[in-house]
């Protein structure tokens, strides 16, 4: 596995790979892996012959209060677990190779970046889109995956890569959890040990808002109700949002009929954690 820190360095090795008629994956991260980055260089090693996984904490995409300073790196270890599930190229540019001096180009998908997580962190999914679209120039990848766990950013980075035609397939892999149905998260490590574990109670809320749903309830506010009840009584929890929005285009929903997003984000003490299921409701 080679471990890639500069732009120029990277878009010798992508030119070397097409000339020699290499298909090419990219999993762009914020590094501190965990089983749900891993799962998707699985998923990767399957469909093409590179996976290139870029590890960059993307000061773009974070607000001024944000945890940018303190989010958990440890690029020695990523290394280990990215060799040994199959990555080719760890790219790890610089916060200066990405944006120097003078930069001032931004990517934004309009109308679907300001509910949800959008709302309460005002910029984010204008530094994400910012961010891959610049990974996507510099690695040009046939194949990008990214994680149902931020099912916002999913839906936002398939809508630019269609409105840009950028020709980059699109692959979303299921949330990985942990054995107590937490889903995994880089963040996860900021929580105490009484946080973590009240923090499953997160995905048993949706398990219940998704039981709701099978049981014949159509009622979003009803079923949005009993979630947020559920985790009202999580100590140190404060809820940001409990939405139910149309999958295609993040609308909010008021009667389930047909496939649901049900997502939350949700304080844990100091630690924001967002978790999602999506539901079937009959027509
Ligand atoms: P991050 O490093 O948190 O920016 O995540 C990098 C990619 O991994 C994103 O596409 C995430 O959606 C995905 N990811 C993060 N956590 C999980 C998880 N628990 N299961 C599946 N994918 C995940």
């Amino acid at each position: 596995m080679k471990v890639v820190d500069t732009i120029p360095r990277m878009s010798t090795l992508v030119k070397i790979f097409k000339k020699e008629g290499k298909s090419i994956s990219l999993i762009p991260t914020m590094g501190y892996l965990h089983e749900g980055h891993l799962s998707l260089v699985r998923a990767a090693r399957k469909h093409t012959d590179v996976v290139v996984m870029s590890i960059f904490v993307n000061p773009m995409q974070f607000g001024p209060k944000e945890d940018f300073e303190k989010y958990p790196r440890d690029l020695k270890r990523d290394e280990h677990l990215a060799a040994s599930a199959g990555v080719d190229v760890i790219f790890h540019p610089s916060v200066s190779d990405m944006y120097p001096a003078g930069y001032s180009t931004y990517v934004e998908v309009c109308g679907l970046g300001d509910t949800l997580c959008g709302a309460s962190r005002p910029g984010h999914f204008k530094g994400v889109t910012t961010v891959v679209a610049k990974l996507f120039q510099i690695v040009r990848p046939n194949i990008a995956y990214f994680g149902q766990k931020d099912a916002q950013q999913a839906i936002i980075i398939k809508k630019m890569t269609e409105d840009l035609n950028m020709g980059i397939e699109i692959k979303i892999m299921p949330i990985v959890r942990e054995p107590d149905g937490l889903a995994m998260s880089s963040r996860n490590a900021y929580l105490s040990p009484a946080e973590r574990k009240n923090a499953p109670a997160l995905y048993e809320s949706l398990k219940k808002a998704e039981t709701l749903v099978r049981s014949g309830e159509k009622d979003a506010a009803k079923i949005i109700k009993a979630t947020e009840d559920m985790i009202r009584v999580i100590p140190n929890a404060k809820i940001d949002y409990v939405s139910m929005v149309d999958p295609r285009n993040l609308k909010k929903i008021k009667t389930v009929t047909g496939e649901t997003l049900i997502a939350l984000a949700v304080f844990i003490g100091k630690t924001r954690l967002i978790d999602n299921i999506i539901v079937k409701g009959a027509k």
